[in-house]
């Protein structure tokens, strides 16, 4: 089950990912949380704050997953924009969705804030750029959705994009403010350090191997739980549950030697700003707070591959060439390299709900984007909590789908993802 990203990481090159030891005998507990990801580590950290007692077990150690090896954008956004939202739900309802993401983005900027976490924290706008005609429709459309639901944002036509990045490559943006730039891996580091010090047990180095009845098998141990609450995201399927529902994408992050400061100059004429493009297989970039330009990308062949891809240097060549044709003048130099998954639905919206069988077992996946697997991870300690329930129906398992699951096992897992989400984005 482990993880076979290689370890060239900037993040990990700034703190080791030492992990503590492994759980080893029995304990019973109220609640036990599966994953030590932003997901597993909110829920933690909201149920702890209740006063219930709370373990986590996180396979490998706490970041290890998605969260520790993204590229920090801390914004509403993530795979699905305001605008499809509002398509999909009308605007009553998308705007209480898109709170429901900012609620995520508040939390992880309220815990830098109390704890003092240090984790490359940055306040820059987010910039939804657009690569070409088409794409400017939907930067537009996404400013008017967002102007509709009350949220400041500012469009820029092709002229006017010049004046805050200095590239003759794109037709336009959509900027918006409310956002930050941080390193997750330090942040999810942080916060292991930050429960633990209020006694919350986190064992790492202890995977869930399997979860009968209400017991949690480990390989050296059980965690007997009244309540079980599985923040596994992409590794979901591997514990039996939500194997149509829940699949990966894959994405690939470069980081550049430390630019000087006539390139970043070029890049950002004005300020730096979290920038990424419309293209559904989509690059984005942004500056670290060492000046080091982050830059990821994919494509659609890898994108939906089914094991890690370790041949990393094409993507570097990718990267790089995607930067080079859009500022010809910047050469850069990639020092780091690395791909990483995310769990994904077909519709690019989350999956939460119950086991079918035991509902004293739920599950939090596909979160796709920081911000979402902190506000899912605290929906999910609410729900244990206080019964909340209000986003039960619209990201439940068995919601529609575009492609059901019959139609999913004649195309295949990779096809019906690529198709749903090329449905869920442009139609
Ligand atoms: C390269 C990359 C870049 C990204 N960039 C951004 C970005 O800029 N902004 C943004 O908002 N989002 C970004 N994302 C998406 C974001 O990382 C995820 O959506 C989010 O981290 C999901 O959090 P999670 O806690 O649900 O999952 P994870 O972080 O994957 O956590 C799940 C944890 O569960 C553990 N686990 C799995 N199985 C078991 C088991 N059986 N027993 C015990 N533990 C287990 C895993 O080791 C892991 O630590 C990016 C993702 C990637 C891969």
């Amino acid at each position: 089950m482990r993880d076979k990203t290689p370890a060239s990481i900037y993040w990990y090159s700034l703190k080791d990912p030492k992990p503590s030891e492994a759980f080893l005998g029995e304990m019973k507990t109220t609640v036990a949380v599966v994953g030590g990801g932003m997901a597993g580590l909110s829920c933690a950290q909201r149920i702890h704050d209740a006063g219930v007692p709370v373990v986590v077990i996180e396979k490998d150690f706490c970041g290890a997953g998605a969260s520790g090896k993204t590229s920090g954008f801390i914004t509403p956004d993530s795979e699905i924009e305001l605008s499809s939202l509002l398509d999909t739900y009308g605007p009553e309802k998308a705007k209480r969705i898109w709170e429901f993401v900012i609620s995520g983005v508040d939390s992880i900027r309220k815990n830098i804030d109390r704890y003092n976490i240090s984790c490359d924290y940055q306040v820059q706008d987010s910039l939804f750029i657009a690569n070409n005609a088409s794409g400017f429709k939907h930067v537009t459309k996404e400013y008017e959705a967002r102007t509709q639901l009350g949220y400041t944002s500012t469009l820029y036509d092709n002229a006017k994009v010049k004046e805050i990045i200095g590239s003759k490559k794109y037709a336009g943006a959509v900027r918006y403010p409310d956002t930050f730039g941080m390193n997750s891996y330090l942040y999810c580091q942080a916060m292991k350090d930050v429960l633990r010090a209020s006694d919350v047990p986190i064992y790492e180095q202890t995977p869930a191997t399997s979860i009968v009845g209400h017991e949690i098998i480990t390989p050296h141990g059980r965690i007997t739980a009244d309540h079980i609450i599985v923040c596994a995201d992409r590794f979901i399927p591997d514990l039996g549950a939500l194997k149509k529902e829940i699949y990966h994408v894959q994405t690939f992050l470069g980081i550049t030697k430390p630019l000087s400061s006539d390139q970043i100059q070029v890049i950002f004429p004005k300020n730096p700003m979290m920038v990424w493009d419309t293209d559904l297989v989509y690059n984005y970039f942004r500056l670290t707070r060492d000046n080091r330009l982050l830059i990821g990308g994919g494509d659609l062949f890898y994108t939906y591959a089914h094991d890690v891809t370790n041949n990393t240097s094409r993507f570097g060549r990718r990267l790089k060439n995607y930067i080079n044709k859009k500022f010809p003048l910047i050469h850069i130099e990639m020092e780091y390299l690395w791909p990483g998954m995310l769990g994904v639905s077909k519709d690019l919206l989350p999956i939460i709900g119950p086991d079918e069988d035991n509902d004293y077992i739920f599950y939090v996946g596909a979160a796709t984007g920081l911000p979402w697997a902190a506000a899912l991870g605290q929906y999910a300690a609410d729900r244990m909590l206080y019964g909340r329930s209000e986003f039960d129906e619209d990201f439940s398992p068995r919601r529609h789908f575009v492609i059901g699951r019959r139609m999913q096992s004649l195309l295949r897992t990779p096809a019906t993802y690529a198709l749903s989400h090329g449905i869920a984005k442009y139609l």
